[in-house]
């Protein structure tokens, strides 16, 4: 099956019961037992649920896994994931991977004994020497954010493998639709299903796939013991979104193009970031490695307060956090997003003052470069 008809086809297309095309919302949270403790499929909702299940089995054959879980939220699933841990555990982790993961790591699951590296692993040769007695996992964000960073996943989970520590990978940025990060050696793929898979600012979801049976059991041995599902309503959202992922990464893409085309062209416009600019650093790794480059863009103008005029004279990008949506967003990383570091950290990574990150919706592109456009014409 091609990528856009796995999107419609993959997983549990029809609802076995009943035929429905669209799979039914159980919202039922218990189940009729034949006999005491011999259910059948499904016993208590937050141990399985058919809806669930059924977008759970999708993300799995969108990303080729073994098993998939469908959660709260993206930090759910990255919180349940670090679970399958143990106190004195060390991870190695991407130096600007999300805000939400490097909070729950530094701040809340370092309460319980987990340790944690910040490494640069756009540079794969800094993995190696990093890696500690204890090290149990390397965590990697691909591409980042809001620089646009890309780690080889293939090199990565090869070190990984050599040592015994597994290799989890969150491909937000990308999604199934361009990168699959199990076929290129990781064992478990995040998604925060908020952005891309939802794609229309209305659910807020997170998902993980694994790749081995073993890990799958234990995955849901934290899930069901934790709690941290995502609800039946949201898990039919979620589908819906899904099911038109492919045509909306390729028209996120497309206008993403343009609108760089553009930027790079602008005499207001100092850097732009953009995988699939020849200039990014890592272009050719990102062409080798995915079959897309997203439509997220991040670029600086001279100042801070050249930026705040920008993302406020902008009609269709929505000054707001969040990404890949229909609608268009802007933000600007060192006062939203990034805040919580410090400004000569901020400097050191590059995400200065002056840089503003957009995520490129699916209006008609010459009205977003339109936009811009008269929002980059400074007083
Ligand atoms: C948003 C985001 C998360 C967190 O997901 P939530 O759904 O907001 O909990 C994790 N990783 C990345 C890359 C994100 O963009």
């Amino acid at each position: 099956m091609r990528k856009k008809t796995k999107l419609i086809h993959g997983g549990i297309s029809t609802d076995k019961e009943t035929g429905a095309v669209s799979i039914p919302i159980y919202h039922s949270s218990t189940y009729k037992q034949e006999e005491p403790g011999e259910p059948k499929e499904y016993e208590y909702a937050r141990t399985g649920n058919p809806t669930r299940f059924a977008v759970e089995e999708l993300i799995k054959d969108l990303e080729e896994g073994e098993r998939g879980f469908a959660f709260s939220s993206g930090m759910a699933a990255i919180t349940s994931v670090v679970l399958l841990f143990q106190k004195g555990d060390h991870f190695l982790l991407s130096d600007d991977v999300y805000g939400g993961s490097f909070r729950v790591i530094t701040k809340v699951l370092s309460r319980f004994g987990i340790e944690a590296t910040f490494i640069d692993t756009s540079k794969v040769k800094n993995i190696e020497p990093a890696i500690k007695k204890n090290t149990k996992a390397i965590f990697i964000e691909t591409p980042t954010n809001p620089l646009l960073k890309i780690t080889n996943i293939k090199e990565a989970a090869a070190i990984a493998k050599r040592y015994n520590l597994l290799t989890i990978v969150d491909n937000t940025f990308s999604t199934p639709y361009w990168q699959n990060p199990i076929k290129l050696g990781a064992d478990i793929v995040l998604h925060s299903a908020t952005k891309y898979l939802g794609g229309h600012s209305d659910v807020v979801a997170g998902l993980a796939v694994v790749n081995n049976k073993k890990l799958g059991d234990d995955l849901h041995f934290v899930q069901n013991s934790t709690g941290a599902i995502l609800s039946p309503h949201d898990s039919w959202l979620l589908m819906r979104g899904i099911k038109t992922l492919g045509i909306r990464m390729e028209e996120h893409e497309q206008n993403a193009r343009e609108i760089v085309d553009f930027l790079v062209q602008h005499s207001e416009v100092k850097n732009v970031y953009y995988p699939g600019l020849s200039s990014h650093p890592n272009h050719s790794l990102a062409v080798n490695q995915a079959r897309g480059f997203g439509g997220m863009i991040s670029f600086e103008v001279e100042t801070e307060e050249k930026a705040r005029e920008l993302v406020k004279k902008t009609k269709y990008f929505t000054l707001a956090e969040s990404l890949g949506a229909v609608e268009s967003l802007i933000s600007i990383p060192a006062l939203m997003t990034h805040a919580s570091i410090p400004k000569e950290r901020r400097e050191q990574l590059g995400i200065t003052d002056g840089l503003i990150r957009i995520s490129v919706g699916l209006e008609d592109k010459d009205d977003l470069i339109d936009d811009l456009k008269e929002a980059l014409s400074f007083q």
